[in-house]
């Protein structure tokens, strides 16, 4: 059978092509024919237009559910599809327009003049519009077109999709993700999570992003499951349709808001079996509060968007509140020193890990490639992590953000979850910043519960009790709340740019 995802996905609803996929929160329907048909026509569109295997088609729109058969469209004609997140601005858009240098770019009406000349610049011709209620110029075109396109028969290795990391540590890199990498990681999730025909995910999360584009999709498709589809997450729409689904994903965020909602009650989530939590870490205390309030224990699981996802706490076994779970089948995950040699457990290092969920290379950085990857082929993912002698994997925080101060290593993470249990405090990030003795000295900044519920000298204090005097903060600010990009990820590169001169 070809490689192409989507001919995976097609096959899952062979014997149901009527069966509803799709539904949006106002009620409109789409049975997988619906679906398919729309996503053939937008293919003729495509190869109308000159795109041909391997060509990159950058997407910048409003999630619909056109846009994603805009995803499916690029799958079927072997095109690479490169989302676009929405918050991006002009100078962003040009930075990933140059280096991605599509054949096609896709944008709502809105940004149709800007993005024409973005893309003109890096000598791409072609420009599109798709709007979320379904007008613009792709779906114009679309209407016209019979609909015939199959799918092209693909490798495994061949590129299915060029996404941007998030850019937390740096300037956002290009990842190459393979038919293979997307295939093999939907399968692995379907099984670890169980996923069936019967289920249905609310789908609340954006497109452009690992997490609702193939986590949350490619586990619908490759189990013929249907979804029930937001076009953002909003916390009372979230309650409202707990009750028609079985599954939900979400950042960290997205349950905190939710267990701030009155409206949610155990009532609501009656019919649901599983909810799953990644792209940033889940405070233990959410995790406990969503137990007390719902009995279910949410299911962390960890991932990137070199690798989609690599581990998982289990589905039938012990989800354990402040780790990621277990490596996922197929998926090695070690931790190394900095002499990469592997660690006794427990011990915290490098994380790195080997499967066919790894991606294939940085776009056009053979040199960053070669440099991420070790001898054995184990991607070194950045992250710094521990697995216990029971294998669950935790992360302590990423290589960028580890502190060295007088020489000594601090893990941000260590001291941030002993400042979150303190009274009056509701969370905190501890950062590095330039110091004349130390090189760089610790700081935390620390959002407390309310106004003047704690000060700088509690926490220092009680920092002093609990923690070797090296991890001690020598400062603390605070904020009302944490910088977060759309992922829920704190942003410490802006921490750490806001309070660069706060020791000097
Ligand atoms: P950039 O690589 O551009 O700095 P980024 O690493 O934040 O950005 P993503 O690929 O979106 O971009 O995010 C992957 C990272 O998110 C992981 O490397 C890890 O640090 C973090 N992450 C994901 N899931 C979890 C989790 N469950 N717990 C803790 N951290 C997580
Ligand atoms: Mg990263």
């Amino acid at each position: 059978m070809s490689q192409n995802l989507y001919a995976h996905f097609a096959s899952r609803f062979q014997d149901v092509e009527d069966k509803l996929l799709l539904v949006t929160n106002t009620g409109e329907s789409y049975s997988f024919a619906d679906i398919d048909q729309r996503a053939a026509q937008i293919a003729d569109v495509l190869v109308a237009g000159g795109v041909r295997p391997g060509d990159r088609v950058s997407v910048q729109v409003e999630k619909s559910p056109m846009a994603l058969c805009l995803y499916f469209a690029c799958l079927r004609t072997g095109a690479v599809y490169q989302p676009l997140n929405l918050g991006y601005r002009r100078a962003e858009i040009e930075y990933f327009i140059s280096n991605a240098e599509p054949k096609l770019v896709v944008c709502d009406s809105g940004s149709e003049d800007e993005m024409r000349a973005i893309a003109l610049a890096a000598g791409t011709e072609l420009v599109l519009t798709l709007n979320s209620d379904d007008s613009g110029s792709l779906i114009e075109a679309a209407d016209s077109k019979v609909g015939d396109f199959g799918v092209l028969p693909r490798e495994a290795g061949d590129l299915a999709a060029l996404l941007y990391s998030s850019g937390t540590t740096g300037v956002p890199k290009g990842i190459m993700l393979t038919h293979g990498n997307l295939l093999a990681n939907g399968e692995t999730l379907v099984d670890a999570w169980g996923f069936t025909a019967n289920d249905r995910l609310l789908h609340a999360l954006p497109i452009f992003h690992v997490h609702g584009l193939f986590v949350a999709v490619s586990c619908v498709m490759l189990s013929g499951a249907s979804m029930r589809w937001l076009p953002s997450y909003d916390a009372k729409q979230v309650v409202q349709h707990l009750p028609e689904c079985t599954v939900f994903m979400g950042v960290p965020t997205y349950y905190t808001r939710l267990l701030s909602e009155p409206s949610f009650s155990v009532d609501r989530c009656a019919s649901m079996r599983l909810f799953v939590s990644g792209s940033a870490p889940l405070l233990e205390e959410t995790f406990h509060s969503f137990e007390k309030r719902t009995g279910h224990r949410i299911l962390e699981r960890y991932g990137m968007t070199e690798t989609n996802m690599n581990s998982s706490n289990p589905l039938g076994g012990e989800r354990r509140a402040g780790t990621v779970g277990l490596p996922l089948p197929g998926i090695e995950i070690r931790i190394v020193n900095d002499e990469g040699e592997q660690v006794e457990s427990h011990e915290t290092g490098h994380l790195q890990v080997k499967g066919p969920n790894v991606f294939a290379g940085y776009w056009r950085m053979p040199e960053k490639t070669a440099d991420d990857f070790t001898t054995d082929g184990f991607f070194n993912t950045g992250d710094l992590g521990k697995i216990d002698a029971d294998g669950y994997v935790s992360i302590v925080g990423r290589n960028k953000d580890l502190v060295i101060t007088g020489g000594l290593n601090v893990y941000p993470k260590e001291i941030e979850l002993f400042i979150d249990e303190l009274t009056g405090v509701k969370e905190s990030a501890v950062i590095g910043v330039p110091h004349v003795d130390f090189g760089e000295a610790v700081v935390a900044v620390v959002v407390p519960t309310e106004v003047g519920s704690t000060t700088e000298g509690d926490i220092i204090a009680a920092c002093r009790e609990g923690l070797a005097a090296y991890k001690t903060p020598k400062r603390v600010v605070f904020l009302d709340e944490l910088p977060r990009n759309t992922m829920a990820k704190v942003q410490k590169n802006v921490l750490r740019e806001t309070f660069a001169q706060l020791l000097s």
